[in-house]
């Protein structure tokens, strides 16, 4: 590990000018990802700016929505009562990732910009675009299990690895941001960006940009939300394909509105806007979800290793979707 300067901020505000006074300083939430990466010497920071001090209230307001600070912990969030009555699929989510102790010290900000789980990224012997831009990438024909089958690239195939950002991503939420320039509000789907020819570049973050808070819209029938998570161990184990899903269902049994994210396919959080539209107006059938599901991964395309998925994440979407409409959550 190389030497780093450590301070702690007291607001957004300080904190921001503290990084902005180091060339490679970097946000430290929990660290239960940062500083691996720094172990490994795959992140190399010169500051780390501490940000466990910044708000971790949820607000659970009069109009249905909710606003998380970015400090609060993953295990506070999953374990909030407006969280879990008004929008389940995201305390389901962040329960299906890690262990009780890392949600323990993991914060929201953190977990929405924790990164790649690509096995290659974390190996200094190996060639990854990501982390030495123009190097190569040893996944495309090395073992790609876990690796992208949606938006991937010739340059990268990694997957994003958050459980919570599919539920994030499902129920359209916000992001509020404070960067060098003042504040702004971002969709969180718009947040994290396909590789590209430039998968070293995984946001759409300006240069110190900080999370303060993460913001859920009122959205009715998210009361009635799920997870799932397909893995290869029932816990300590990222998701091989995930589901995050709402709907709603009309008296006359046709689908009013749906909410639809994937995890586990794709370097961002898969919103699943094609399945999602096909669903709209349709019966709320096997057949509807079997069908939304093959449109939305027409273009799924599988490495050596990991075209499994493209049929796994097929069954899950259609079962997930099946089992809200018969109201089964789990
Ligand atoms: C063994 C193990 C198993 C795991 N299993 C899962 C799993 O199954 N599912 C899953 O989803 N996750 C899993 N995780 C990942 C875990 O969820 C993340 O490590 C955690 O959420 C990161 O949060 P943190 O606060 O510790 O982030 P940190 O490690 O502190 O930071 C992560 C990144 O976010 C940046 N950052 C932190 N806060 C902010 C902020 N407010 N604004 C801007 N940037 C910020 C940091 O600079 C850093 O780049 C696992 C981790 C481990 C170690």
């Amino acid at each position: 590990m190389r030497a780093f300067s450590y301070a702690r901020a007291e607001d957004a505000s300080a904190a921001v000018r503290l990084a902005g006074a180091s060339a490679r300083a970097r946000y430290l939430g929990g660290g239960t990802n940062l500083v691996d990466l720094m172990r490994e010497t795959v992140e190399q920071p010169d500051a780390l700016v501490d940000v466990t001090a910044l708000p971790a209230a949820i607000e659970a307001r009069s109009d249905g929505s909710i606003l998380i600070g970015a400090g609060a912990s993953n295990t506070a969030v999953a374990a909030d009562l407006a969280v879990r009555t008004r929008f389940p699929a995201l305390a389901r989510a962040i329960l299906a990732g890690a262990s009780g102790q890392i949600r323990n010290m993991a914060t929201v900000g953190g977990n929405i910009l924790q990164r790649t789980r690509c096995t290659y990224f974390y190996d200094d012997a190996s060639r990854c675009n990501k982390r030495a831009p123009g190097a190569g990438c040893d996944a495309i024909d090395g073992f790609n299990r876990i690796h992208a089958i949606l938006g991937a690239s010739p340059a990268c195939v990694a997957t994003h690895p958050s459980d919570m950002c599919v539920a994030l991503a499902a129920l359209d939420a916000t992001v509020h941001l404070q960067g060098h320039g003042g504040s702004r509000t971002m969709r969180l789907v718009d947040l994290h960006r396909l590789p590209g020819g430039r998968p070293h570049v995984e946001t759409e973050l300006q240069r110190d940009e900080l999370i303060t808070a993460v913001e859920l819209p009122a959205l009715p029938f998210a009361a009635g939300s799920t997870y799932r998570k397909v893995r290869d161990r029932a816990s300590y184990a990222f998701a091989l394909v995930s589901v995050a899903a709402a709907l709603d269902v009309g008296p006359d049994g046709t689908v009013r509105d749906v909410r639809l994210a994937l995890g586990g396919v794709a370097h961002k959080p898969w919103r699943a806007s094609i399945a999602e539209a096909a669903l709209r107006g349709r019966p709320a059938t096997a057949d509807s979800f079997r069908d939304a599901a093959d449109a939305e991964l027409a273009d799924a395309a599988g490495l050596r290793h990991n075209a499994f998925k493209i049929d796994l994440a097929r069954r899950t979407v259609a079962a997930t979707l099946e089992g809200l409409a018969g109201g089964d959550r789990t």
